[in-house]
């Protein structure tokens, strides 16, 4: 029979060869057709006497990125559509639906003759359960193989069959590791861990497998045999109750219980592994069901993969707009962003000229790039000669007439509009008409200091955040004059460098900066009313947040905070700060030099290593102090989550952010806002716009009027909108399900 989707060679031995090569599709994924393929597949296999065994490998470089979830937001706006129609038929139908590949996995394992997975790139998710379902596992040794169950990440976890066999084939406390955090395995790892019998030389991977088939490889799974035995004992072992009782303590210790995917590997485990195989993957199977009901699933899906997939692939590029090759990129100012831009540009093999005052200041700069590239030498995840490659892209020099033939510029000098004046009027000079000037500044809006270019509508803001090697959100702001050609320049260089994109229009702090602005100063104000300092952080985080609004204060520096309070103040007058913010920040600065982790005294105290940071003891002496016990701990989330959220909707509400999807994914990768909830705007969608509303109201009556809800959202409140209805992406999904 001939495949869409696979091809089928069977050897002189009776192996089958089958390739998996999606011909309209960079990376092979499961879709309904493939499921189906692969489904006959394996009866083509099953009955054909003259086939002995088969080996699975993909035609790609890669193996597959397992399901296609852009398929699973499908279905969950059909879980919407169905609930509707037949709420109680919606759970029947989806644990039907689910069965399919966890069905086709278990033919596979037992149709009696042995089935060989030769992996031969990244191996994700569906396709590494596809591979656990195999007789044998061979993964070729290389630094692109990895193989992981990343389905928590987004929300959902491995469904088909992924929580029965890993526990079945490693210890359970690394088959709770593994799927609890998704991580990647390399082969060896992934052998160490039994999860794969052999690695072999790339050439050899195939050659490998077969082997494997001729030496007699078993068709029987260990869990089918009589006798099997769980690898690290049983539930009720002595090594389980030393594992078990910590399993879900460590699980809310890291994560606050956001997450209900985890939870539920968490169960399929404990349960499954008390009961024959079969009825485990039914108990996994009814979990998954439920799993993929919850808001949790649908918004995460929905910003973490889809949203983030799409902005990666440009969904704001202008068309009409040739792609940029990037031939040559200048940075000017090697200092802290700077030289994380560079190195950034390098790994991404395109030359850089990297500018400051003084050669020593520049070669300072190229020296930040030399140390990251010994760390990842070291860590054995660059190889000597990648790192030797990209170090040689990286020309430090003080002369600007090295600019000449850059396709683009960014400049990371002081955040002084006289000095980046001087840097954009000496750039342009040598540049060509068409270069793109970029301003990575974090305050100043793009719109002021394009007055400095000849060329405003080659001007643009790409707004790196720190450490720029580590942060993987680029903001892009549009000046009022900033054309199409940049912002295609600005995008094409994005994803030149893997970053994801956000396109804002200008405005003070742009989108990222203003939320968190809005996260520490609500910490001020509690600080402020006596909350305990520690409420402040532990609660924030059991929000979801991944850092507290304090340690991030110290981060970003006390400092900068007073710096950023100043200029508002000059720029916007006295009401435009908290007087009671600017008196704490004043004294923490003023008062008692606490800078932050720059000098080893914000917020928090930093001692030597080894010791932890912890908070400073005496900030709770400022305030007078609640009773814990008196302060509400929904409440404090509440106010955590809904300033920022309500500050992502004044942003939308002012045209600053004008797509969802970009409110949303900026508010996770740029801040961490609390990614169970699929972002900021998500998180309002979920709650329901008049629920969020009536939130605003009651802490505004409480905590101030910048809980007010605004204009928008009231009027989006009486309609029965959400932001993804009204704004676009997901025009037509409503509340999440
Ligand atoms: P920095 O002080 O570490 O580096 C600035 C560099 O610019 C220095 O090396 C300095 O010598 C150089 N410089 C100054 N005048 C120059 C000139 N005329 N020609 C060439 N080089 C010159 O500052 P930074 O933290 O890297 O910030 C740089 C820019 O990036 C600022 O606009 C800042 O607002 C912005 N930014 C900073 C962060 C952050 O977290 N630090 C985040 C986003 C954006």
């Amino acid at each position: 029979m001939s495949y869409t989707n696979f091809t089928i060679e069977t050897d002189s031995d009776g192996i089958a060869l089958i390739t998996w090569d999606m011909a309209d599709k960079t990376m092979n994924v499961f879709t309904q057709e493939v499921l189906a393929e692969l489904d006959a597949i394996v009866d083509e296999i099953t009955n054909d006497e003259a086939v002995k065994g088969a080996v699975i490998t993909s035609g790609k470089s890669t193996y597959s990125g397992g399901a296609d979830l852009t398929m699973m937001n499908a279905v969950f706006e059909r879980i919407q559509e169905e609930r509707a129609k037949n709420p109680d038929g919606v759970a029947q139908a989806l644990f039907d639906q689910v069965g399919t590949m966890t069905g086709l996995f278990r033919k596979l394992e037992t149709c009696g003759k042995p089935w060989v997975s030769a992996i031969n790139g990244v191996c994700m998710g569906g396709a590494f359960e596809m591979s656990l379902a195999c007789h044998g596992r061979v993964a070729a040794d290389g630094k692109d193989v990895k193989m992981a169950l990343p389905e928590v990440k987004v929300g959902i976890f491995p469904g088909a069959g992924g929580t029965q066999r890993v526990p079945r084939l490693t210890n359970q406390q690394d088959a709770l590791m593994m799927m609890t955090t998704g991580q990647n395995l390399s082969p060896k790892k992934a052998k160490s861990l039994g999860l794969i019998h052999e690695i072999a030389e790339p050439d050899k991977l195939i050659e490998t497998a077969k082997q494997m088939i001729r030496d007699g490889l078993k068709p029987v799974q260990p869990w089918d045999e009589k006798g099997f035995k769980l690898p690290g004992g049983n539930i009720w072992s002595p090594q389980g109750a030393q594992l078990w009782p910590a399993v879900s303590a460590n699980l809310r210790k890291q994560s606050y219980a956001n997450y209900p995917a985890a939870i539920a590997i968490i169960k399929c485990v404990y349960e499954g592994l008390q009961v024959p195989f079969d009825t485990g993957l039914r108990i996994e199977q009814r979990y998954f069901t439920e799993i993929l009901q919850t808001p949790e699933a649908y918004a995460m899906v929905r910003s973490l993969f889809v949203s983030l997939q799409e902005l990666n692939k440009g969904a704001r590029r202008p068309a009409g707009i040739e792609k940029t090759r990037f031939n040559k990129i200048g940075v000017v100012g090697a200092g802290f962003m700077g030289a994380g831009i560079a190195y950034v540009t390098a790994k991404a093999g395109i030359p850089v000229v990297l500018i400051d005052r003084e050669q020593e200041a520049a070669d300072k700069g190229k020296a930040h790039s030399q140390d990251l590239v010994a760390g990842a030498v070291k860590k054995r995840r660059m190889s000597e000669e990648d790192g030797e490659a990209l170090l040689s892209l990286i020309t430090p020099t003080t002369d600007y007439a090295a600019l000449d033939g850059a396709d683009l510029v960014i400049e990371a000098v002081f955040e002084d509009r006289g000095i980046k004046k001087t840097v954009t009027e000496a750039a342009e000079a040598v540049l060509a008409p068409g270069s793109v000037f970029a301003s990575n500044t974090s305050t100043l809006p793009i719109t002021g200091l394009a007055e400095n270019s000849q060329r405003p509508d080659d001007f643009i803001g790409i707004h790196f955040f720190s450490p720029v090697d580590k942060m993987m959100l680029v903001e892009i702001i549009l000046g009022e004059q900033t054309g199409d050609k940049a912002l295609a320049v600005a995008l094409d260089y994005v994803q030149a460098i893997k970053k994801t994109p956000i396109v804002v229009n200008d405005t003070r702090g742009f989108y990222v900066n203003r939320c968190v602005m809005r996260y520490m100063t609500e910490a001020y104000s509690m600080l402020v009313e006596g909350i305990p300092p520690a409420m402040i952080e532990n609660i924030a985080k059991m929000a979801g947040m991944p850092v507290g609004p304090l340690a991030l204060n110290d981060e970003v520096a006390i400092d900068l905070s007073q710096k950023v309070n100043r200029a508002t103040i000059a720029d916007l007058g006295e009401g435009a700060v908290d007087p009671r913010h600017v008196k704490l920040i004043d004294t923490m600065v003023d008062g008692h030099g606490r800078l932050g982790r720059k000098n080893g005294r914000g917020f928090y105290d930093y001692p030597a290593k080894p010791a932890k940071k912890h908070l400073w003891p005496e900030l709770k002496d400022l305030y007078p102090q609640q009773d814990p016990d008196d302060v509400s701990v929904d409440e404090v989330k509440d106010r955590f989550l809904a300033t920022i959220a309500l500050e992502a909707a004044r942003t939308m509400g002012e045209g600053i952010v004008t797509d969802p999807r970009e409110a949303d994914i900026g508010s996770i990768l740029g801040f961490g806002f609390a990614p169970y909830t699929g972002g900021a705007l998500s998180y309002i969608d979920g709650l329901g716009v008049k629920a969020f509303v009536e939130l605003c109201d009651d802490l505004a009556s409480r905590h101030g009027e910048h809980f007010k809800p605004t204009p928008l959202l009231k009027e989006m409140a009486a309609n029965g909108d959400t932001f993804y209805g009204r704004f676009g992406a997901g025009a037509g999904i409503g509340k999440a399900a």
